[in-house]
């Protein structure tokens, strides 16, 4: 049996019909940019996170570069300032916080979860941190009470990644909705994927929206008229039109994945094998399902040979890599055990029953 790790084809075929009336229409509406699909979709969106607004943008990189850029046009942020991060994150996050002159201090992951440790952010405030960066890595929620308190506390804005967790709930309310301002990603393998490149902020503060939204239109609120030194980045069309198809059949997706992660959970019981927790009331939309293993690589060689496709997430940690040479001599070692012990199970939302119990006897036999 073959097990793909992610068939973004099969996802797209399963909406087909849908996505090909939708885009058909923008196509013979002659509007590409700028239009009432991604103002339809920004409302949906919103709506769907539970924020006041939502502004489209061109990736996830520049929601998280943008929402910093605004910091600084506020004047609640300058060039030196700070930002906790986790240190175990995709790169982007972190260079979200470099491209703006601002210096990203890496914070440790707990161990069991992967997500930020909270218990050690506090001891990474200085006098010139002014934001938390909480990343829901994996599709797990990332925010506890203790870091809202923490921001609180020592007036710093909390601003979410939300790349990974689209639909992933805290209590009644859902990530994006949890800080000041969140970014999101529509990379078409995430949880909510366009067909190409795709982003979105969200946030409750007028404000910040207002800026944001100039800073991604060359810093232009009113034709010909420029208040920023702002940039391009904008939403298509088309994509939008493709997200709001896929927005509608969110929550069922989630609920596959979490229906498989919970199947590996119940399932795979080989003491080589750490599973990550059951979810508790939706609180992971597993993105990706980790699993760590000591010996890593001989199991993704034996599940590759079995059909079995796995990929690691990550295999470098951000301050080993030449983009932070600055970085490479210090350690990190919760990161660098997670690195070298990770391996993603396939958990697409298209996987069938025969493939999840398929996946859980090889894992099962392996030693
Ligand atoms: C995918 C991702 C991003 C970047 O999103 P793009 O749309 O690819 O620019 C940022 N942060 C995290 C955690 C991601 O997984």
């Amino acid at each position: 049996m073959e097990v793909p790790f992610l068939s973004l084809k099969n996802i797209t075929d399963k909406y087909s019909a849908e996505i090909h009336q939708a885009v058909s229409e923008v196509i013979d509406s002659g509007w590409y940019l700028k239009g009432q699909v991604v103002e339809k979709f920004e409302r949906h969106y919103a709506e769907f996170i539970g924020t006041k607004y939502c502004i489209g943008v061109a990736n996830g990189l520049d929601a998280l570069i943008l929402i910093l850029r605004a910091y600084k046009e506020l004047g609640i942020m300058k060039d030196g300032d700070e930002v906790i991060v986790p240190s175990n994150t995709y790169i982007a996050s972190i260079l979200a916080i470099s491209e703006n002159g601002l210096v990203p201090v890496l914070v440790e992951p707990d161990i069991h979860t992967y997500e930020i440790d909270d218990s050690r952010i506090e001891e990474a405030i200085t006098g010139r941190t002014k934001a938390v960066m909480i990343v829901h890595l994996y599709g797990r929620c990332a925010y506890t009470e203790k870091i809202g308190d923490i921001c609180k506390k020592h007036n710093l804005k909390l601003i979410e990644d939300n790349a990974q967790a689209h639909g992933c709930r805290y209590g009644n309310k859902r990530t994006g909705s949890l800080g000041d301002a969140a970014g999101h990603s529509f990379y078409p393998g995430k949880n909510l994927g366009a067909l190409g490149d795709g982003g979105a902020v969200t946030t409750d503060s007028g404000i910040l929206a207002d800026v944001v939204r100039k800073l991604a239109n060359y810093g232009s609120g009113k034709k010909y008229v420029f208040e920023y030194k702002g940039r391009n980045s904008r939403l298509d069309e088309i994509q939008a039109a493709v997200l709001d198809v896929k927005l509608a059949h969110l929550d069922e997706n989630n609920k596959r994945r979490a229906a498989i992660a919970c199947s590996y959970i119940d399932g795979i019981t080989n003491p080589e094998i750490i599973l990550p927790d059951r979810p508790l009331a939706g609180n992971n939309v597993y993105h990706i399902f980790p699993i760590r293993c000591r010996q890593r690589d001989r199991l993704q060689e034996y599940l590759a040979e079995q059909g079995i496709q796995t990929l690691i997430h990550y295999p470098v940690p951000p301050h080993k890599q030449d983009a932070y040479k600055e970085w490479n001599e210090r350690k990190y070692s919760v990161s660098e055990e997670i690195h070298a012990t990770e391996l993603s199970l396939p958990v697409s939302p298209v996987m069938t029953e025969e493939q999840t119990e398929y996946v859980i006897r090889k894992a099962d036999k392996w030693k």
